[in-house]
This record gives structure tokens, sequence and C-alpha cells, in this order.
């Protein structure tokens, strides 16, 4: 049977360059803090890759720390403000969520987007040290508006974190022009492998740590780096970043997607569809036919998707986000995500309508 990867945002697979990279300098015992020739080598491969992932922000090489990814990066910065009053999105990942029970929430609208008088009237009410707010939401693709964010927490003395996980080599980022303060990327979803990823650093003077023993990564990180990890990383971000343009044109494909998916099935309903999302990806629900059984139906045909719950405690919950957008759990719970990416093909796309139909034809 053919499998059709549709779950991007899960994990991207990884760039044939990347495997070859990552492969090869795995043959060697690269310690990049090593003063024999190896070391120095492996030094050199770090540093090479440091300054690859951060062209893809628009930042200078030394704002880059590596660590081993986002959901890492996430707690290094939410921990380093613990005691503190922070303002978390109620659409953020939960990496960024479970970190601190006392954090805030900030509501969002019914379109995914962050309610940006709500968050001023909470920056108001007391003195708050961080703002985190993703800038790609994982589940819809929507995109948050970073700039306004950040001018907000920056205008009350606050400063911001982006989880920008899902917007990396999907939309342009810099972070200098978007006033972040702290941001976490991660390698795995951009065709780089698992298990890396980085905080990137703003000018604010703050240096949140969670890792100590070593002098790695300029004492902010400790731990041998993972020099091939990093490596296939740096040329994850190299690769992503010449890609841009082309990765645009999956929005053509996502509309010919959803406008299909209208036609095919017209009670269903697309999140955050008004507003500017990552061009990859999709979240829908046909209520009456829960996503378990679509995700089961379309596994057997070939199709890789996710859905919007999360499964604990072998409970599945309706998805955070659209809880959050005001969907009732009914909606939510028959929500299914489609994520696109570097690899993925137009027939593909005409394939997964085609089981659509057949499949939501005998489900209904
Ligand atoms: N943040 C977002 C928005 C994500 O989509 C993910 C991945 O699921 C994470 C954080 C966690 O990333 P990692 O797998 O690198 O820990």
């Amino acid at each position: 049977m053919t499998r059709i990867y549709l779950d991007y945002n899960a994990t991207a697979p990884i760039f044939p360059e990347v495997i070859h990279l990552t492969g090869e300098l795995m043959t060697a015992p690269h310690n990049a803090s090593s003063v024999h020739a190896l070391g120095r080598e492996g030094r050199k491969i770090v540093e090479q890759a440091r300054e690859k992932t951060s062209e893809l922000c628009g930042v200078q090489a030394n704002q880059v720390i590596f660590n081993s990814g986002a959901t890492e990066g996430n707690n290094t910065v939410l921990q380093h403000f613990s005691g503190q009053r922070v303002l978390v999105s109620s659409t953020d990942h939960k990496a960024v969520l479970d970190v601190l029970p006392g954090a805030v929430h900030i509501p969002v609208g019914t379109d995914g987007l962050v309610d940006l008088h709500a968050l001023e009237e909470l920056l108001k009410q007391e003195p708050t040290a961080l703002v985190s707010v993703m800038a790609v939401n994982n589940e819809t693709g929507v995109i948050q508006p970073m700039a306004e964010i950040s001018a907000l927490a920056h205008k009350y003395g606050a400063l911001y974190h982006c989880d920008a996980v899902q917007a990396a080599g999907k939309i342009p980022l810099n972070m200098a022009e978007l006033g972040i303060d702290f941001m976490t990327l991660s390698a795995h979803k951009i065709g780089g492998p698992q298990g890396v990823g980085a905080l990137v650093f703003g000018f604010c003077g703050q240096t949140p740590v969670l890792l100590h023993g070593g002098g790695q990564e300029k004492s902010a990180r400790a731990g041998t780096e993972n020099v091939a990890g990093i490596a296939g990383f740096g040329l994850a971000c190299e690769i992503a970043r010449k890609n841009l343009p082309q990765y645009q044109k999956l929005e053509e494909l996502r509309d010919r997607l959803e406008n299909n998916l209208k036609e095919i099935s017209p009670n269903i309903t697309i999140y955050g569809q008004n507003v500017a999302r990552a061009p990859n990806t999709s979240m829908f629900a046909l209520p009456g036919i829960t996503s378990e059984r679509l995700l089961i139906a379309l596994d057997l045909q070939g199709f890789a998707l996710s859905n919007g719950s999360a499964c604990s405690s072998g409970t599945v919950q309706p998805s955070h986000v659209l809880t959050a957008m005001g969907a009732n759990d009914k909606d939510a719970a028959s929500a299914l995500r489609l994520s696109m990416g570097w690899n993925t093909k137009p027939e593909e796309i005409d394939a997964f309508l085609s089981a659509w139909k057949d499949i939501t034809s005998r489900l209904h």
C-alpha cells in the first residue's frame, strides 16, 4: 500500500541531505569541547550550524543556544520566570501551558487569534514578567500578531517569549523585527533530526538556564553537544530558508483542499480560515463522525493525519486549542489536522480527497 504522509506538524520527514550528513558525522567521535583535532573539528561543525540556524530567524550566530528541542526550550524560559507573573496564550502548546500552573491564560477569539484587548487589560492589572504566545499554532496553523504582542508586552515592562516551532521555515521570521526576547525552535519540524532544537536570545539581558553542569553553550545549556544532530539542524535550516518561497505555494494546495472539502462535505467547519495561517496546515471538523473513526479509516487506506485531541490516561480529550476558540466538545471531537510539507505532492491531496469522499459517505 502507498503511504501518504500528511502529518508534517507532528514531525516532518528528514531532508535526504540531512540524513546523509548526520549519518556521515556519526561515524567520527566528535566532542566539541575536546582540545584534540576531532574535538576542534566538532566545534567547527557546531559553529557552522549555529550560523545557519541564526540566518533562518534573522539573528546573529551568538544569539543561538542549541538544546534537545522545543519542550526543553519552552521549559527553560518559563521556569526562569517561576514565582513571577506570567501570561500564556490559551492555545499555546502544552510544553508552555503545563510548565507554570499559576500562569494566567490570555483568551483567543473564535478565529484563534490572541485577544489583544484582553492581553492589554491583563498587563494593566499587575506587573508582569513574561508574555508567552506562540508564532503559529500547531493544530490550526493560525499566525499570531507577534509584533503587536511584543509591543504590548514591552509597553508594560514584560518580556516576550515566542514558541516559533511551527513558524520556522514556513513563514518569514525575523526575531529583531518582531521584538521577540526568547524564541524556541525544533529541528524535527523542518526536516532536521528529532531531539535537537535551539533557544534564541534577543537582547533583554536575561539568560534563562535549565540544565547546569558543564560549560557547554556558553554555560547556557550543559551537556555534550549533539554534534551530528546539530549539524543536521543547521543544514535543515539552510534548506528550509532557501525553500521558503517554494513553501508558500503550499497555500494554493491547501486552498484547493479546503474548497474541495467544502464541496464534498458542506457541513464542514474549517478552523481559522479567515485569518492568516501557515500555508501547510488545515484543521477541519465534520460533525457526526468522530476523529478517531476517521483517523482509523484513513490509516487503513494509508493516510497519516492527526486529530486535535490529546490522549491522556486512556481518555481522549477534546483539543484545548479548539475549546479555547469556542468550539463545542462535539465539534472538537470530530476535528482532523492535515499538515503538508516539503515533499507533499498535489496527487497526494487528490488521493486524500477521494478517500475522504468515500470514507465520509460510508461513515455517515
Ligand atoms: N511547541 C510546538 C508548537 C510544537 O508543535 C511542538 C511539537 O509537538 C513542541 C513545542 C515540542 O517540540 P519538541 O518535539 O522539539 O520537544
